[in-house]
């Protein structure tokens, strides 16, 4: 089966930024994904980027471009218009999600509390208008009861019309395996694509687990304290970490392969060099 590698990149937050963001799009183009994605108010940021991002992706790369949408400040009539909007550009596949909480917040207000809500709605509303990818957790929600519920809950989201799902990154192959084996025993047999995050910043990337529940292995932790400010050594351990990984998921069956590229340019192009990704596969069409 052909592999599919997808990027993923965030809306810039400050009009001087689109630039740069426009230009790692460019530059990250030649890895010929299958499609990117664009997240919609992750970590608490700003939502109205998100189409702007896409439209400027799909007119200036002509990439299959995903917008993520979530329950955050979602009602049913904004989500149809944003959905008829993303239409008309030509938008075919989504991302869905609950979305990260404003801090101190509960559950969003209104009819979509969990992404199941959404998924459910869109496939009323539009059929099968959307290729739809939701969140998946091998090491767990940080909200869930426990493993077996958020299994449940996963199924929910498949039951309610999911196509696929793109994992919350972790540094642990066994854990996606373990998650794939059990989603596949409840029924839910949907693609499951691990999501990967390069590893460049000691800080950034414990700031990110500690809010998404992502487990950095100990001995990856001391080797990255160890390392200090040494970008470089740190980049060139990262490298080593993730692309084991990598090809340990993809000769174990994953699908392919999630970048988070966090709008950056040379992790992601030297993972692909390093697995031997030369010019990924052809431009995927979503249903
Ligand atoms: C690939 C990927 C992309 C992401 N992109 C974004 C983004 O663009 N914007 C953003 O804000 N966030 C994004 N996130 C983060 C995501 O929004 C958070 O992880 C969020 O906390 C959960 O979203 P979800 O869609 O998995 O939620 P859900 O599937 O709704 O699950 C949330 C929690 O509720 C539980 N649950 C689900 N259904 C029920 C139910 N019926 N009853 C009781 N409990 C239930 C689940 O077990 C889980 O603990 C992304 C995450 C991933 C993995």
């Amino acid at each position: 089966m052909n592999k599919q590698y997808s990027l993923e990149f965030f809306p810039p937050r400050a009009a001087e930024a689109w630039p740069g963001f426009e230009q790692a799009v460019a530059e990250l183009r030649v890895l010929k994904p299958a499609y990117v994605s664009v997240t919609f108010g992750a970590g608490g940021s700003v939502q109205s980027g998100t189409v702007d991002a896409v439209q400027r992706i799909r007119e200036q790369q002509g990439l299959d471009t995903a917008p993520h949408l979530s329950c955050v400040n979602t009602t049913p009539e904004s989500v149809d218009a944003l959905l008829a909007r993303y239409r008309e550009m030509g938008v075919r596949r989504l991302v869905v999600l609950r979305g990260d909480l404003p801090s101190g917040a509960g559950l969003p207000a209104g009819p979509f509390r969990y992404a199941s809500d959404l998924v459910a709605h869109i496939r009323k509303t539009f059929g099968d208008a959307f290729h739809i990818e939701v969140a998946a957790y091998p090491e767990m929600h940080p909200q869930a009861r426990d493993p077996a519920a958020d299994l449940r809950n996963f199924c929910t989201k498949v039951a309610a019309g999911a196509d696929a799902a793109i994992t919350q990154y972790f540094y642990n192959a066994d854990a996606y395996f373990d998650f794939c084996e059990r989603a596949a025993a409840a029924g839910c047999q949907v693609p499951i694509t691990p999501g990967i995050m390069p590893i460049t910043n000691r800080r950034q990337l414990t700031r990110f687990s500690n809010v998404c529940g992502a487990e950095i292995p100990r001995w990856i932790a001391l080797r990255l304290e160890q390392y200090g400010d040494d970008l470089a050594s740190i980049r060139a351990f990262g490298l080593d970490v993730v692309s084991r990984l990598c090809q340990t998921l993809l000769d174990g069956g994953a699908p392919g392969l999630h970048v988070y590229t966090l709008n950056k340019v040379e992790p992601t192009v030297d993972l692909f060099a390093r697995l031997g990704i030369d010019a990924g596969e052809p431009q995927a069409q979503a249903r």
